[in-house]
């Protein structure tokens, strides 16, 4: 039977860094691009004997992210320890959080602009509906294993970093709605500053759950885990395959067994790795090591921090400079753009023009050089200045391009001196008036052709005038007074 008889139903852990200065049980440097094995000791390493202290930060950022998301909490909560042998876990456990995990219910709304650029949704509110949470738990990262022919490397560097635990209830219904939540999710997180979220950097992943069942059934089918998945896209890919393939052998009768499968973006297809463990396999028993955590009176600390969400980010930059909406989604989806474009708009009197040349020019400077916007020479005051001068008709549009490119060169100067050096100020209307008088007593032949209709001559003439001005006039501001000198 065709796949839309059959009910899909997705669930998602989604596994972020905490971004701390420190591990979550040691003192160690938690962070990218050090040698292997530089930032390491006996507790992160498993040495016997070497007792964990936990990271109070850590686990007030899991708290924050709960408050963002709405979830509740327990009044104490604990730690496990989830036993298993692997190469890149060192002390054949990993501390976890099983029955009392930091956050518990929550949700995670779907933004109407985080769906795919080919899967949009038409909804009326920027939340298109609320996907369920299960809970929010904190637990180490383990090391990295790189794999060579014939053998493979540990790097502990990674090994005991805070990783947060984000577990959805099987409450996704499709792979688009599977990217909407990851998008959405990664920017509350990065709207909080829990976590850069950056999923090609491993600081986001994902493990994505799905089954099917025919409508009409109740009862949930055996579902398939993919593990790792590092992209949304790549995501929104597994699903479809996965989905397809479920399909596929329901409809010849297979049954479908509980089972872990990787997911290969290149091939495009699931591999099946093990049926899967339940969780009693992992034996997990309370850690002896740590205390439990009083959840009140840290809440009590981050309570205060709870940002702006972007839907309500999304709602303030309509109201308060009047960007259109999908200007306004733009910015929301770039927390660095939103904030340089902020900064300049305070200092402009147009606003949505700021947007529009954040969005548009700046953006795609800083891509031809192939920069961040914390990388961008230029100023949000500089920026202001630039649409000022537009706005003021000291420069065309035309003219404000080069006025850019000079202050991307030399970002010390205001954009009224990088206009000025080159040629451009504002003009005095009387002197501007009296050479476009000249130039029509200049070209009486012209004037007339133009009186009888041909209009298109308009910019020969003040082609002419551009020429003879010093400072070089604004083209609009001249077309307009040739336009009302001949009667036009
Ligand atoms: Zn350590």
């Amino acid at each position: 039977m065709p796949i839309s008889d059959y009910l899909v139903t997705i669930g998602l852990e989604v596994h972020c860094q905490i971004k701390t200065n420190t591990k979550m049980f040691c003192s160690c440097q938690a962070g990218f691009g050090y040698d292997p094995n530089t930032n390491v000791c006996p507790t992160c390493l498993g040495m016997p004997g070497a007792l964990p202290v936990l990271n109070e930060f850590a686990i007030e950022r899991t708290l924050l992210t709960g408050l963002m998301l709405g979830c509740g909490n327990p009044e104490i909560s604990q730690w496990d320890r989830k036993n298993y042998f692997y190469a890149d876990m060192p002390k054949n456990y990993q501390t976890t959080q099983m029955d009392f995990p930091l956050c518990l219910g929550g949700k995670v709304p779907l933004y109407s602009w985080a769906f795919p650029t080919d899967a949009k949704v038409k909804s009326e509110s920027a939340i298109v509906r609320m996907v369920e949470l299960e809970h929010i738990h904190l637990e180490e990262d383990a090391g990295k294993l790189t794999h060579y022919n014939n053998y493979s490397l540990v790097d502990y560097n990674r090994g005991g970093t805070p990783l947060m635990e984000i577990v959805s209830a099987p409450d996704i219904t499709s792979p688009e709605e599977c990217y909407a939540y990851l998008k959405s999710l990664q920017q509350i997180l990065i709207c909080g500053g829990i976590s850069d979220a950056d999923m090609e950097k491993g600081q986001m992943r994902c493990d994505v759950n799905v089954s099917l069942r025919p409508h009409g059934q109740d009862k949930l089918g055996e579902r398939t885990e993919m593990k790792n998945v590092n992209s949304m896209s790549a995501a929104r890919r597994s699903l479809v395959y996965e989905i397809a393939r479920q399909a596929g052998e329901l409809d010849r009768g297979i049954p479908q067994v509980q089972s872990t499968r990787r997911w290969d973006d290149d091939r495009g297809e699931s591999i099946v790795m093990r049926s899967k463990e339940n969780a009693h396999d992992y034996r997990y028993h309370t850690c002896p090591d740590l205390i439990p955590v009083h959840t009140a009176p840290l809440l009590a600390r981050v309570i205060d921090l709870v940002p702006e969400l972007p839907d309500a980010l999304q709602a303030r930059l309509i109201q308060q400079y009047a960007l259109a909406e999908a200007d306004a989604n733009t910015l929301v989806a770039d927390s660095a753009t939103c904030a340089y474009f902020e900064a300049a708009a305070e200092q402009s009197t147009s606003p949505r023009k700021v947007a529009n040349w954040t969005i548009n020019n700046l953006s795609a400077m800083l891509s031809e050089k192939d920069i961040s916007i914390a990388q961008c020479p230029l100023s949000p005051t500089a920026l202001a200045g630039l649409v000022n001068i537009v706005e003021e008709d000291i420069v065309s549009v035309n003219q404000a391009m080069e006025v850019l490119a000079l202050l991307w060169e030399q970002p010390e100067l205001t954009a009224t001196a990088a206009a000025a050096s080159l040629g451009y100020k504002k003009t005095d209307t009387g002197a501007l008036e009296s050479l476009v008088e000249k130039v029509l007593a200049e070209n009486p032949d012209k004037v007339e052709l133009i009186k009888n209709g041909n209009t298109k001559l308009i910019n020969a003439l003040t082609g002419q005038v551009m020429k003879a001005g010093n400072p070089k006039p604004n083209p609009k501001i001249v077309t307009e007074i040739i336009t009302a000198k001949l009667g036009l």
